[in-house]
C-alpha cells in the first residue's frame, strides 16, 4: 500500500552529500540569505502527514498560499499537490526538499472555512490529508485544470435601425434568409446565438451584423433578480409549518431536525427558508439521498425560484462537475443541489445547509475516506456559522439523541399537510395464510378490491431477481457465489444467476453439481417472480416493475413514474428505490411482501433501518383525497416492536430503540470506530488486526473507558474474493478515542504487515 515516500525526505538530516536530486534543485537558485521559505504540500498519498517543499527564489515574493495547488516531484513522479501551510522551518534536511516546481493557483482553491473542513475531517476519520482533499475535489482540478471562468451568454436584437429600417435594407428578394432572421429578432427582443445558428449560417449572422442591423449583447452569469426571483408564489404555511418556521432563525450556526412524517410539508418550509436566504445575498446548499431517485426534489427548486441551480451529483461528466463547482464557488448560483461529496462544494456566500433525508445511510461513505456527509455538514455550518436543516420523517437515533441532549433543536411537524390523512396500517399472519409468489391471498384480495376501484398499488419487496436462491430439490445444494459469502440470485429474464454484491454471472444450473440430480429449484421471491405472479393475477392493469434492473436506461424511472402520474390504475412492484422521495398522488395501498427480513439481524441497527423503511414505504399511499392503506404480511403479527412501529409511530419505536442501546452502550451512548483490514487471504487480515489490537492496547490498556472487540470476521465475511475482517474498539469519550487513533494509525502505517491488507479506520461506522 505505502509505496511512495520520496527519498529525499526521509533521509536523516546528517547526510550531507548533496545527491543527485538536490544537485539538480541547486540550479534552481534556492533563497540565500533570509530563512528559507518551505510549503507543506498535501498529495494524493496513503501516508497520514504532509510533504515539505521548497519555495524557489523567484517565487520569494509570491509563495504560494495555503489552499493552492503547486506542481512537485514525488519521487520521480511530477504530480499535483495543495498547500497545507507555509512555513519557515522543516524537520528535514533543507539540503534535502526539492523545490516546487510551478504554482497553479494563485488565489486558494477553497476557501478558508472550507479548507478548516478538509483538515477537521481528515482528523476525525484519521484518513490521509492528501485522499481526503484529491479524492473529493472534481476530476479536472486533480489534473491540474483551471477553474473555467464564469460563462457568458451570447445574445442578439434587432439595432434601432432595423427597427426603422431593416425591411427596407433587405427588400431584394435574394436576401429572404437575412429577412427572415430580422422578423425573428424583431419578435424576440434578446434571442440566443446557438438558437439562431440552428437555422441560420454564421455567414448570414455576420452579414446582418455588417449592415448595422443586428447587435451581440454578451451577457455574464445570469445575476439573480430579487424582484423576479420567485417563478410560482410559496404556498400558505399551515400552523405547525409556521411555528417551525418562526422557530427558524436564518442568522448565526444552530442546527434544526425537522422531524415531520411523510408529506407534511418538509420541503416546502425548506423553499421559504431558501427564499430568505437568498433574498439576504447568500447561498444555499442543498443536500439529498440520491438525484435520480428524486427528479421531483429538482424539479421543485426550479419550479419555485428564477435562479441558477448548481448540481452536483455522480451522473455528471467531468466538465459538468467543474462548471457547477465553479459556479457554486464564484457564487453565481445561489442554490447548490446535491448529492453526498456535494458538503465539500466550495461556496462564495453561505447561508445555509439544508440536508434531506438525514437518517439515509448514502450519506456515509462505505469506503475509503468514509464520511458522514451528514455530521460533516453540522461541522461545515458551525465553521461558517450558518444554520442547517436535518430532514426526515424517521430521523436517525443519533439525531434524535442530539435533540435529547440540548445540541440540536427538534421541530416536529405531526401532520400531513393539505387534507391527505394518514394511512391505516393491517398486518397479515403469513403463518395461516395461502402465499404465492410472496402475495398472500388477503393481501391479493385487498390489491383486486383497490384496482376494481380505480385505483394504484405499491407492493414492495426488497429482493430483486427471481428468486434469491436456487436450491437442488434432493440434496438442498444451493448454488453460491465463488468470490463471496452469499447465494447466487436467480433472474429469469437474463436466463441466469447473478451474485447482487461481486456481480458475478453465470448460467442457470440444470444439473446439482453435488449429487447430479435434474431438480433444481428457484427458492424464495424476488421483484421478478412477484411481478410475474401479479401479471397472471391481473392480465388487464398495468405492472410496473422498479428495481435496479428495469432502471438501468437513462430516463427510465422517470417515464415509470410518468405513466404512474397520469394516473390510471396500475400496480408497481418494487425494492427500495420506492420507498424514496417519490410523491405518489394516486396510490392508495401499499403491500409489504416480507416485513420480517430486518427483524433477526446481528447488525445493531436493524430495527432502526427497519421501521424507517417501513415508514417511509408507507409514507408513499394516500397522498391524494383517498386515506391510504397498508398491509404488513409477516411471521411476526405479534412482535412487540412492529406493534409499537404501526399502533404508537416511528417517534415511540425510535424511543424504545433509544432505551435498548443506552441499556447495551451502543450508538449514540458510546463512541464506536473500527479498524478494518481485507486481504486475499484471511490469515494476513486477521493478523494485521491481530497486531493492531496489541499496538492499540499498548497505547491505552483496555479499561472502563476503552474496550476491545476482535479481530472479528465482518457480517460478510467474504465478499468480492476477499477476506474481510474488523477490530471494534468503543470509547466512552470521544476525546480518548482520538488520541488512540491517531497514534495508532502513525504505528500501522509502519508495520510492514499493513503492506498485506488493505486496512482503513471507519469512525461511527454504519455496517459491521
Ligand atoms: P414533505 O417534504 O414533508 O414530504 P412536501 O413539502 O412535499 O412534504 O408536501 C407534501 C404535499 O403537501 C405537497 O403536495 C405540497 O404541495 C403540499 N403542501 C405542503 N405545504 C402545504 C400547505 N401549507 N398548504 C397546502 N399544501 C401544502
Ligand atoms: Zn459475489
Amino acid at each position: 500500500m505505502a509505496d511512495s515516500t520520496p527519498s529525499t525526505h526521509a533521509q536523516p538530516a546528517k547526510d550531507s552529500h548533496p545527491s543527485e536530486d538536490v544537485q539538480a534543485t541547486a540550479d534552481k537558485k534556492l533563497p540565500a540569505a533570509a530563512a528559507p521559505l518551505i510549503v507543506r504540500v498535501a498529495v494524493l498519498s496513503p501516508l497520514r502527514r504532509t510533504f515539505d517543499y521548497l519555495v524557489p527564489e523567484e517565487l520569494a515574493d509570491s509563495p504560494p498560499q495555503r489552499g493552492c495547488r503547486v506542481s512537485v516531484y514525488f519521487g520521480k513522479r511530477k504530480i499535483i499537490g495543495l498547500v497545507i501551510e507555509q512555513a519557515a522551518s522543516s524537520d528535514f534536511a533543507l539540503a534535502k526538499l526539492k523545490p516546487i516546481e510551478a504554482v497553479i493557483d494563485i488565489q486558494p482553491l477553497l476557501p478558508e472555512p472550507l479548507f478548516k473542513l478538509f483538515i477537521w475531517a481528515a482528523n476525525y476519520y484519521h484518513h490521509p490529508i492528501g485522499d481526503v482533499l484529491f479524492r473529493t475535489l472534481p476530476a479536472l482540478l486533480r489534473v491540474g485544470r483551471s477553474l473555467p471562468l464564469p460563462k457568458q451568454k451570447k445574445l442578439w436584437r434587432a439595432t434601432p435601425l432595423a427597427i426603422e429600417h431593416g425591411h427596407e435594407m433587405l427588400k431584394k428578394a435574394s436576401l429572404y434568409k437575412q429577412r427572415a432572421l430580422l422578423d425573428e429578432l424583431l419578435k424576440k427582443p434578446l434571442t440566443r446565438q446557438s438558437q439562431i445558428l440552428k437555422f441560420y449560417t454564421r455567414g448570414t449572422l455576420q452579414r446582418v451584423q455588417e449592415k448595422g442591423i443586428a447587435e451581440l449583447v454578451l451577457i455574464g452569469p445570469e445575476k439573480v433578480d430579487l424582484d423576479n426571483l420567485l417563478r410560482e408564489q410559496p404556498l400558505t404555511l399551515n400552523p405547525s409549518q409556521q411555528q417551525a418556521m418562526d422557530a427558524i432563525d436564518c442568522h448565526g450556526f444552530n442546527t434544526w431536525l425537522l422531524d415531520g412524517v411523510t408529506g407534511s410539508g418538509k420541503t416546502e418550509i425548506y423553499l421559504q427558508c431558501i427564499e430568505k436566504i437568498i433574498r439576504y445575498g447568500r447561498q444555499a446548499l442543498v443536500l439529498i439521498p440520491e438525484i435520480s431517485l428524486t427528479p421531483q426534489t429538482e424539479k421543485r427548486f426550479r419550479d419555485r425560484f428564477n435562479s441558477p441551480v448548481a448540481m452536483l451529483h455522480s451522473g455528471l461528466t467531468d466538465q459538468d462537475r467543474l462548471e457547477a463547482w465553479a459556479q457554486a464557488a464564484s457564487g453565481d448560483a445561489p442554490i447548490v443541489l446535491g448529492t453526498r461529496s456535494a458538503v465539500f462544494t466550495p461556496m462564495k456566500n453561505p447561508g445555509i445547509i439544508i440536508l434531506d433525508e438525514e437518517h439515509d445511510q448514502s450519506y456515509k461513505q462505505q469506503e475509503g475516506f468514509r464520511y458522514s456527509a451528514r455530521d460533516l455538514a453540522v461541522i461545515r455550518a458551525k465553521q461558517e456559522n450558518i444554520p442547517i436543516i436535518l430532514g426526515s420523517a424517521t430521523p436517525s437515533l443519533e439525531s434524535l439523541n442530539n435533540c435529547e441532549n440540548g445540541r440540536y433543536q427538534h421541530l416536529v411537524l405531526a401532520n400531513r399537510a393539505g387534507d391527505a390523512k394518514p394511512p391505516n396500517w393491517t398486518m397479515v399472519d403469513l403463518r395461516s395464510e395461502q402465499v404465492e409468489s410472496g402475495v398472500a391471498n388477503t393481501t391479493l384480495t385487498a390489491i383486486r378490491e383497490a384496482i376494481d376501484n380505480q385505483q394504484q398499488v405499491l407492493v414492495f419487496l426488497n429482493r430483486r431477481g427471481f428468486a434469491p436462491s436456487l436450491l437442488c430439490h434432493y440434496c438442498g445444494f444451493a448454488a453460491e457465489c465463488p468470490n463471496c459469502d452469499s447465494r447466487l440470485t436467480v433472474h429469469r429474464r437474463r436466463q441466469g444467476l447473478l451474485c447482487h454484491y461481486c456481480n458475478y454471472k453465470r448460467g442457470l444450473l440444470h444439473w446439482c453439481p453435488s449429487c447430479r440430480g435434474d431438480r433444481m429449484v428457484a427458492a424464495g421471491d424476488g421483484t421478478e417472480r412477484s411481478e410475474a405472479w401479479l401479471k397472471e393475477c391481473f392480465p388487464d392493469t398495468r405492472i410496473i416493475r422498479v428495481d435496479r434492473d428495469t432502471t438501468r436506461k437513462k430516463n427510465a424511472l422517470q417515464e415509470m413514474f410518468d405513466t404512474v402520474d397520469s394516473g390510471a390504475p396500475c400496480i408497481l412492484v418494487g425494492t427500495q428505490m420506492l420507498a424514496k422521495g417519490h410523491h405518489f398522488a394516486n396510490i392508495t395501498l401499499v403491500a409489504v411482501l416480507d416485513a420480517d427480513s430486518g427483524l433477526f439481524s446481528a447488525d445493531f441497527r436493524a430495527h432502526e433501518r427497519l421501521g424507517q423503511l417501513l415508514i417511509q414505504v408507507a409514507g408513499r399511499s394516500g397522498r391524494g383525497d383517498v386515506a391510504g392503506k397498508v398491509i404488513l404480511q409477516t411471521h411476526q403479527p405479534d412482535h412487540p416492536l412492529l406493534e409499537i412501529l404501526i399502533h404508537q409511530g416511528f417517534n415511540q419505536y425510535a424511543k424504545v430503540l433509544r432505551e435498548q442501546r443506552q441499556q447495551s452502550q451502543l450508538p449514540p451512548f458510546s463512541q464506536l470506530t473500527l479498524i478494518r483490514a481485507d486481504a486475499a487471504h484471511a490469515n494476513n487480515a486477521e493478523n494485521f488486526l491481530r497486531l493492531a489490537r496489541q499496538c492499540a492496547e499498548a497505547i491505552m490498556p483496555a479499561s472502563t473507558q476503552i474496550n476491545y472487540l476482535g479481530p472479528l470476521p465482518a457480517l460478510m465475511e467474504r465478499r468480492n474474493a476477499r477476506y474481510r475482517y474488523l477490530l471494534q474498539i468503543t470509547g466512552e469519550r470521544r476525546s480518548d478515542l482520538n488520541y488512540l487513533l491517531s497514534k495508532l494509525v502513525l504505528e500501522l502505517e509502519k508495520l510492514p504487515e499493513s503492506r498485506r491488507v488493505r486496512w482503513g479506520v471507519d469512525v461511527d461506522p454504519q455496517e459491521l
